[in-house]
């Protein structure tokens, strides 16, 4: 999250009421979808009377936060930027527009009465933007790491059948996040970890990294790849234009559409550096169906892979190796397409609340003409399957 912090450069203040202000602008920045929030559930057709009811839902990318954690990063972000934060107009006029909501904060009352007019039984949760992962003071990170695994299981314990979670790792110290990977399963009940965006800017696929993905392949628990705010020289190399306005930049850079580019890349950068090959029982999930991966990968065998000396085709790693969810992006031609080309055993659900809340998430699957096996499968068979649930 160092990047945020720099993202938008502008007249720096000084530090009062900040920590708040940065945690609220990093929340709005990711609350992008909250414009498609309290979709209203449609008339019924004839169609969807006769539609045959799943037997469970479970979601897997669904975001919590720690406001206490959160502001640590933040004033840890505020101390590393010499005691100043940038200017982030930007961020709050995204927020003007989205209407945050701190529907984040709650694992309780109001996400359980959204989960059950939403159809949905379980979600897997995992920590939203403001993070501790990337904070590069190693005991702060574990510590914060630590604190916010155990107040995630205490959180699951409460409502036990309608949550389930993945740990935040601190990965300034590869050894330290693959011990608390290590912990966070084997104590904690947590199913796997997610790991946002980059490490400041560095890949995963960085040979230092090495030991968390191995610890994933060891104790057979997936990994959740989710993107994140990208680098600053690459966000207005791309995005940002005197075309358009500022704010539009900002969003055309992350939520609408560069983030997904990123972390795209950032798998395809994983099979490429042999991942596979060094871990071959590694299960990865990349939300937004594949991060436009899947839609690229005859492209990727054809060229990259002609200058690539893998034991196998790029398109043969993924298909074994990765998961993919729509991250709520539901579109019935994008799930038939990722069905065709991976095939409904590597699909698991997802909402991606409350970044978007659609109160219709159980109806679009029960509605889509697939077979009522991949639905099945896609609901929560998979799930149950690689999350142990
Ligand atoms: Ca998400």
């Amino acid at each position: 999250m160092r990047s945020l912090c720099c993202q938008f450069s502008g007249n720096a203040k000084k530090p009062s009421k900040w920590i708040e202000e940065l945690f609220l602008s990093v929340a709005s920045l990711l609350s992008i979808g909250s414009a498609l929030n309290n979709i209203p559930v449609s008339a019924k057709t004839n169609a969807e009377k006769n539609m045959k009811p799943l037997k469970r839902i479970i979601t897997i990318e669904e975001h919590f936060v720690l406001k206490d954690i959160s502001q640590k990063v933040a004033a840890f972000n505020i101390k590393q930027n010499g005691g100043m934060v940038p200017n982030d107009a930007i961020q709050k006029e995204l927020m003007a527009i989205v209407l945050p909501a701190n529907d984040i904060e709650d694992v309780g009352e109001r996400r359980i009465q959204f989960m059950d007019e939403s159809g949905i039984d379980m979600q897997m949760l995992s920590y939203g933007a403001g993070s501790p992962q990337n904070i590069t003071d190693k005991a702060l990170a574990i510590e914060l790491c630590q604190q916010s695994n155990n107040e995630l299981a205490h959180l699951i314990k409460l409502h036990p059948t309608r949550f389930s979670g993945f740990a935040i790792l601190p990965v300034t110290d590869p050894t330290a996040a693959a011990e608390e990977l290590n912990r966070s399963v084997k104590e904690l009940g947590l199913k796997g970890a997610m790991l946002s965006g980059t490490f400041n800017s560095r890949f995963f696929d960085e040979a230092e990294f090495l030991p968390i993905f191995s610890k994933a392949q060891e104790l057979n628990v997936p990994l959740y790849m989710h993107p994140a705010i990208i680098q600053k020289d690459i966000a207005a190399h791309y995005y940002h234009s005197n075309n358009w306005p500022a704010v539009a930049g900002a969003m055309f850079a992350s939520a609408g559409y560069g983030w997904h580019v990123d972390s795209g890349i950032a798998i395809v950068r994983l099979i490429v550096s042999g991942i596979f090959d060094k871990l071959p029982g590694l299960k990865l999930i990349s939300g937004h169906w594949g991060e436009l991966v899947p839609f690229f990968l005859n492209r990727l065998d054809d060229q990259l892979g002609k200058t690539l000396k893998l034991g196998r085709k790029i398109s043969d790693y993924y298909k074994s190796n990765m998961y993919i969810t729509p991250s709520g992006l539901f579109s019935e031609a994008q799930l038939k397409y990722v069905i065709e080309e991976l095939g409904s055993d590597k699909i698991i659900y997802s909402g991606d609340y409350p970044f978007l809340i659609n109160k219709e998430t159980r109806q679009f699957l029960e509605r889509v003409s697939i077979s009522e096996e991949d639905k099945e499968k896609i609901a929560y068979k998979n799930a149950e399957n690689l999350l142990s649930l």
